[in-house]
């Protein structure tokens, strides 16, 4: 007979000793206990609900603050706090409103953890400039996030939300809703990506987004994008700034400030740009196999070491010279150069319907929306390195899918397209998708064979969508950069572009869009800005060669 787990080992199953160490630190001033109760009911995803007893019981080993009790659906209690679902977390309710529908298992481990400590904080901790937008909310405000355990944007919003009943909790209610276990809630709102956000049965936004964004959706009831800070917001001066935080941004971050600069990175979302979203990443020197979330917690915990990093702080204004300024939503920033290392965005196949099943069934990242999709049929778009990933991806997730491509052979490397055969997973040569069909959600695709010239209606539940990456370039185009004729930042060959103090570095250039390379990009080009603010060119006369 097996001898039965201590409750240390059990905790360590899940928490790592340094990890605990860590919290235990983290949770030992916290002034409130932490009431966490489970909902099940008997029966019912067993397996599952041991595992979130056994993570509660270990983070109660780290903190005796977490008070945990369980209790089945039909119990008193399940009513009195309006629980219906199983399984079911409840957080301090007799302060606040806050559900976790589901389990916090995975990217969500990052919501738990956040939620216990906010609440043992008895603290919201929205920034200054987002607690004032709260301030104005005197209406009573439902909120429900979708999320995905897969899904590394989904905590950021999720603690929006959390932070919104903390700082409200007469008004503010929110419901955390994990996609795994409600389908059918997922299935009823419609809600075929992640992040997704309602308010009082209002779809008011799709994605993660910066604190004063979420407070500012949450007031006004439909998705904001703009946020300009009050004229008193925090300065920040620097010698540099970069825009960007993904392995082009991270790894010039490193270079810039090793050589002495004093360097910040703001970034409007998360660290990691497209890598974040990347299933596994098999190509970067000296990791052989790594989820690319993985990948890029590792850059930034590294760029850490040497940078201030602002994430979640969209960028709204530039304005260049000696010194530039620079506004986020949250700051303002004065520096003597800036880097825009500010990536690509997912290409659109511009086809009827894209637009309206946006987050309906038509999705542009598999990391996220995949697991919604687990036993349907869905159709990927693209020929590419990403398009074969993502099928691989969504394969291994159970997901039913069928590759498409406009050509009779693929554009991906030799070792993916052979896994793609491998698996058999089918790929519908020379067809185009030239609409998107849908009733609530997407019923189907309107598909073209360009050889046979027939149309025909495929039906699926989902379209991936994967077909290339397009320059992020609006900041650089409202500054006054010159682009290339296809539409990427020209510069010098050392990143220096038309305006004296503005450079760029990654696959805002164009080129090869590989990590590595991107990395290596922001490595030259904080080489290049140590050495122009060592001796600014645009101060001396120019050397030969130099445009
Ligand atoms: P990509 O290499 O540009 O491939 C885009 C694919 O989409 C091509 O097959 C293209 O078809 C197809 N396509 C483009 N526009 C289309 C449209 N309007 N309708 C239908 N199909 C369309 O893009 P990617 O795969 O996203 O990769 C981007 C970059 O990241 C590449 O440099 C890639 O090597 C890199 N990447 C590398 C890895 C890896 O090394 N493991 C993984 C992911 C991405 P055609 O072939 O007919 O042009």
């Amino acid at each position: 007979m097996n001898k039965p787990q201590s409750n240390a080992a059990a905790a360590e199953e899940f928490l790592p000793k340094d990890v605990q160490a860590q919290l235990k630190e983290v949770f030992r001033p916290l002034p409130h206990d932490i009431p966490v109760y489970l909902f099940s009911r008997k029966g019912e995803d067993e397996a599952e609900i041991q595992i979130g007893r056994s993570l509660m019981a270990a983070l109660q080993l780290v903190s005796d603050k977490i008070k945990f009790k369980e209790y089945d659906l039909s119990h008193k209690q399940a009513k009195k706090w309006g629980v219906d679902r199983s399984p079911t977390l409840v957080f301090a309710p007799e302060k606040y409103s806050i559900k976790y529908l589901g389990l916090p298992l995975g990217e969500e481990g990052r919501t738990l953890i956040e939620t216990l400590i906010l609440i043992g904080l008895g603290r919201s901790q929205l920034n200054d400039q987002a607690g004032k937008v709260m301030a104005g909310i005197n209406e009573p405000r439902k909120v429900r996030v979708f999320v995905s355990p897969s899904c590394p944007y989904c905590p950021q919003q999720a603690v929006n939300a959390v932070k919104a009943a903390i700082e409200k909790p007469g008004l503010v209610a929110v419901e955390i809703v994990d996609t795994n276990y409600n389908a059918d809630l997922a299935e009823r709102y419609q809600a075929f990506s992640v992040p997704q956000t309602w308010a009082n049965e209002v779809l008011i936004a799709r994605g993660a987004q910066s604190q004063e964004l979420f407070v500012s959706s949450l007031e006004r009831m439909e998705e904001q994008t703009y946020f300009i800070p009050d004229s008193d917001a925090p300065r920040v001066e620097a010698d540099l700034v970069i825009i960007g935080g993904g392995p082009a941004g991270l790894s010039a971050g490193i270079y810039a400030a090793r050589s002495g600069l004093k360097t910040v990175i703001v970034e409007r979302a998360n660290l990691g740009g497209q890598v974040a979203l990347t299933p596994i990443v098999e190509n970067y020197p000296g990791v052989k196999r790594i989820a690319g979330k993985d990948l890029v917690d590792i850059m930034a915990a590294h760029a850490l070491q040497y940078v201030r990093i602002f994430p979640r702080e969209p960028v709204m204004e530039i304005k260049p010279g000696q010194p530039l300024e620079l506004v986020t939503s949250l700051r303002r920033f004065s520096a003597r150069a800036l880097l825009l290392a500010t990536g690509a965005s997912h290409k659109r196949l511009g086809v009827t319907g894209e637009s309206r099943w946006a987050g309906r069934g038509v999705s542009y990242c598999s990391t996220c929306d995949g697991p919604l999709f687990k036993g349907k049929k869905v159709a990927l778009v693209g020929g590419g390195n990403s398009a074969v990933t993502e099928a691989l991806h969504l394969y291994h997730l159970g997901v039913v899918v069928t590759l498409i491509h406009r050509r009779d052979a693929l554009r991906a490397q030799e070792h993916l397209v052979q896994d793609l055969f491998d698996k058999k997973i089918p790929v519908l040569w020379n067809t185009e998708v030239k609409a998107i069909r849908g009733r609530e959600k997407v019923t189907g695709i309107e598909i073209y064979n360009n050889q046979t010239k027939t149309t025909e209606t495929l039906p699926v539940d989902g379209l991936f969508v994967s077909i290339g990456y397009t320059p992020e370039v609006e900041l650089a185009e409202k500054i006054g950069l010159e682009l290339t004729g296809d539409g990427y930042i020209k510069h010098d060959g050392m990143h220096r572009t038309n305006i004296p103090g503005v450079y760029s570095a990654g696959d805002v250039e164009g080129g090869y869009k590989q990590i590595v390379v991107a990395a290596g990009a922001g490595a030259a080009a904080a080489m290049t800005i140590f050495e122009d603010l060592t001796h600014p060119y645009w101060k001396e006369a120019r050397p030969p060669g130099r445009p």
